[in-house]
Parts: C-alpha cells; sequence; structure tokens
C-alpha cells in the first residue's frame, strides 16, 4: 500500500469512529433522568443498556388487571391483556401501547435484535423479538426493574 492510500484507509477510519461516537453521543444525550429515585441497577439498564439477571423480576408473577409505566418518567407503555408468560424469565407483552417505543438495531454479543426505549424519556427497556405467540407476532421482552405496575380498580 503506498502512502496515500494507507493515508486515504487512516482517514475513512478515523470519520467513520467519529460518526459512530457522535451518534452514541446524541443517543445518550436524548434520555433523560426524570425520576431522581432509581436505584443503581435501574440506571444501569436505562442508561447503559443493561439487562437485569433472568427470574429474578416481582413482576414475573403479576398476573392483575392494570397497566405498565417507565419507571423513569410513567409512560404508559403495556396493557395487562398483553402480558404473558414467555418462560424467559423476563416480563413479556405480545404488543405495547402504540407509540409507547422507540427502536434501534442493536449488534452487541454478535446478534442483531431490535432495542426499544421509551418513546417519551428515551431510556432503554429492552428487546421485541419476532416469535411472539400471538397475532401479532411479537414478544416485547422488558426488564422489571424499567416498569411500574398499576392495577386497575
Ligand atoms: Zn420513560
Amino acid at each position: 500500500m503506498d502512502l496515500s492510500k494507507r493515508k486515504l484507509v487512516k482517514i475513512i477510519i478515523l470519520s467513520s469512529l467519529f460518526i459512530v461516537s457522535k451518534f452514541n453521543f446524541l443517543l445518550a444525550a436524548s434520555k433523560k433522568m426524570i425520576n431522581p429515585n432509581l436505584s443503581k441497577k435501574q440506571k444501569d439498564i436505562m442508561f447503559n443498556e443493561g439487562t437485569e439477571r433472568a427470574f429474578t423480576s416481582s413482576l414475573l408473577n403479576e398476573n392483575r388487571k392494570g397497566t405498565y409505566h417507565c419507571a423513569n418518567c410513567g409512560n404508559l407503555l403495556f396493557n395487562s391483556t398483553a402480558k404473558f408468560n414467555s418462560g424467559t424469565g423476563w416480563p413479556s407483552f405480545t404488543e405495547a401501547v402504540p407509540g409507547a417505543f422507540k427502536t434501534k438495531i442493536d449488534y452487541s454479543f454478535g446478534m442483531k435484535r431490535i432495542e426499544y426505549h421509551c418513546a417519551n424519556c428515551g431510556v432503554h427497556h429492552g428487546h421485541v423479538f419476532a416469535d411472539g405467540p400471538s397475532k401479532t407476532g411479537k414478544r416485547f421482552c422488558n426488564n422489571g426493574l424499567c416498569l411500574i405496575f398499576k392495577p386497575s380498580n
């Protein structure tokens, strides 16, 4: 490789790194901390795309009628009618309330997955898969720590 080609490759690498870091920055900047009482684990999931350990959520056995909201901003995300037992160890839903989330493609861990974020405050909630049991065909796999359940009465 001659010197000018090498220089060109270097420029391409540097500019793509710049674009990637800029993109991450924009994404991070679009997340708003609204609830000042979030735990360290909740913040790790919501702001750093973390995942809670499987089968640890108290919401796994929550079968009452009601609604599920974002633990950071209170945005309505799911109705209890969409909840089902997926056996995966995370609260699972066949559909979200329209407009509740924004999605993004996540390439971490060598997989291509669709990650979703609260459309209101921007924090990470989970991933959506195309193997759901109902006619929507969707399975929203949500971290329980990101949700607040409000029973209807
Ligand atoms: Zn939110």
